[in-house]
Order: structure tokens, then sequence, then C-alpha cells
């Protein structure tokens, strides 16, 4: 018996282990559900027949789903989490040695599972500042025959953006799959959702592990016209998404207005840590750069990186290093606070 080549030095995913005060690590909203949603969600558990299979297509979930984004539900697919939606499409969608372009830094689980599945990624270059040069991507994928183009907007980890008008032309100009990961689009106002119907070659990915607070359970949704919807729901596992995640799911969806307070208080948050960031930036010169954000975190350039995250861990903060970079998620308004505290002090002794 040999593991093959994929798997032999593969580990598992690991995210920050430990208990840490302060989460600023995963992007995840900071807002636990409110009590009395909890309660409603427990008595709804209650009704449900655990001896039983849940529903295939997740019904409920669907339609609240698509009833809070205006769109058709015939057009979307739920998943256990985007995470496995990116798994299906990628392993199911293309053959072996298929090119899919992919334009890191993004979503890392893109290449994780193109490569996974034997797909040909390859990697298109962000400009130095870490924009898309459209035309020039579009020339690219063209010129190596992609199957598909994979990329999150806007963007993880970079948090930038691309207005619509863009990602449509880069949509309308492309034969193959484009996948368009809108899993921070709650935060920003260039959504392509509301034109999925103009889009035969375009599946749009939405989640409920950022905006909608619910990382804890594994929600995710893929958006697509009638062709591409059949084959998705065909090739996934029956029963992708269990009846306890449909239920809460379906919910919390359908809890309007709760979302957009939260969601309103995330983007204020974020500004204000971005704010914050910008202000220890002009005391300090420390970072290479602060980038405009579109999400509900703060990505930083700085060779301080190992440093800076070092000294935040001691202090039981959490965030996430990258070679050369930092990713901050906004928190509540008190768990900024000590952020920027515990930052200034770090950069002060730089
Ligand atoms: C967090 C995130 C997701 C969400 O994945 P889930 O499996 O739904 O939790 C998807 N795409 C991007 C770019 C993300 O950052």
């Amino acid at each position: 018996m040999e593991l093959n080549q994929k798997l032999i030095n593969l580990v598992p995913y690991e995210p920050i282990k430990g208990e840490y005060k302060v989460r600023l690590d995963a992007n995840e909203s900071c807002f636990d559900l409110p009590d009395q949603l909890k309660k409603k969600i427990l008595e709804n558990i209650g009704e449900i027949s655990f001896n039983r299979y849940p529903d295939c297509m997740a019904d409920i979930t669907l339609e609240a789903f698509a009833d809070l984004y205006d769109l058709n539900k015939d057009y979307v697919t739920a998943g256990n989490g985007s995470d496995e939606l990116i798994s299906i499409i990628t392993s199911c969608f293309f053959e072996k040695d298929d090119v899919i372009v992919t334009m890191p830094f993004d979503f890392s689980m893109y290449s994780f599972y193109g490569s996974m599945y034997e797909l040909n990624v390859k990697v298109f270059d962000k400009n130095e500042d870490l924009s898309i040069d459209v035309d020039k991507l579009i020339d690219f994928c063209n010129e190596n025959k992609a199957k598909a183009l994979i990329f999150s907007n806007p963007c993880n980890p970079t948090s930038l953006g691309l207005d619509k008008n863009e990602v449509r032309k880069i949509i309308k100009s492309l034969n193959c799959f484009v996948i368009l990961d809108e899993a921070y689009m709650d935060f920003w106002d260039q959504s392509l959702l509301s034109e999925i119907e103009d889009f035969e070659n375009c599946i749009i990915l939405k989640t409920c592990s950022k905006a909608i607070g619910l990382a804890g359970i594994r929600m995710g949704f893929a958006v697509a016209k009638e062709k591409i919807t059949t084959a998705l729901r065909a090739a996934k596992s029956p029963y992708n998404t269990d009846s306890i995640s449909q239920v809460i799911a379906a919910l919390v969806l359908k809890e309007k207005e709760y979302i957009k307070e939260k969601c309103n208080i995330l983007i204020q948050n974020t500004q204000e840590l971005y704010n914050g960031i910008l202000e220890i930036q002009n005391k300090y010169s420390v970072f290479e750069k602060i980038y405009l954000t579109r999400t509900n975190f703060v990505f930083i350039k700085t060779d301080k990186d190992e440093l800076i995250y070092d000294y935040l861990l001691k202090k039981s903060i959490a965030i996430r290093k990258f070679k050369g970079f930092l990713r901050i998620n906004a928190g509540t308004e008190e768990e900024n606070k000590e952020l920027l505290e515990v930052l200034e002090l770090c950069v002060q002794q730089l």
C-alpha cells in the first residue's frame, strides 16, 4: 500500500490552535445569534425526524436564501459550506489536465482542490498593488485555453474588489466557466447575483459563514442557470447538507432585518478598524501598505508580519499572517479597540 504523491506530504488544514481572547483570524462574524433566535432554532430542531435522511435539495433553505437575495430558487444548489461546492465543481466539471486559472493571493481552496483533482492550475499574476488587469486576464485565459476561471470578489485575502462592470466584462468575454465567489459581497454593493440570468457560463458562490454569522453550521450556495444547476445537483452527494443545518440556515436567512443590521455594523466596524490602523501608520510608518477594504477585514503589507503576529498572539489576540502580509478581520467595537491598542504597543517597539 502506498499513498500517492498528492497525499504523501499533505497535512490537515490547521486553524490557529488554543484559546484566544480575541479571534480576528478567520473572517467570521463577531456576532453570535441572539438568544431569542437560538431558542426558536432549538424548538424547530425538536421537530426534526432524526431517523430520516435530510431533504436532498434543502428546499426550505433554498427558499429562504432565494427570497433574501431575490433569486429564482431553481438556480440554487446548497452545499456543505461553499467549500464543498468548490470541491464538487473542480472534481466533476473538468477532466484531468484541464486548465483552470486562479489569481493568488486568493482563497487557497481553489488551487488546493484543483491540484487534488489533477487539473492544470495556471496562475495569473495580479499587479504589484494586487489589483487585476482585466484585459490581460481575459487574454491569459484565452491563450491558455482555460476551462475555468475562479476567483473571489471582493477578494480574500487582499480585501480589494473589482467593480461589477469589470467582472461582467470578464464573464461576457470568456467562453469558459467563470466561478465567481461572492463570499464577502454582503459587505459591498457590486454583486452580479441579480444578473445571473444573463450568464450561461457563470457560477456565483455564496456562504452563510461570513456576513450571515453561521460559520458553525456548514452551508453555502452555488447560483447558476438551469443547465449548470442541474449538473451540479446531479453531481453532488445526495444528502450533502444535514437536516439540522437546513433548519438553522432557513430560520436565520429569513431574518432579513437582523442580517441587514449586523452586516451594517460589520461594515462600520471594518471601517473603524481600517481608520485605526491608518492612524497607527501615520504615527509610526511601519507598514508598506494598507489595502482599501470591501470586506470585513483589513489586509496589510509589512515585512514585520511574524513579529506583529507573535506579539499579538502572546496578548491573546489571533490574526492571520501570510508571507509579508497580515489579515485582521473586524471584531466588536471592544475587540477592535483592544486590537488597536496592542498593535500600537507592538509597533512602538519595532
Ligand atoms: C470564508 C470563505 C468561503 C466560505 O467557505 P465555507 O465553506 O462556506 O465556510 C468561501 N470563499 C471565500 C473566498 C472565503 O473567504
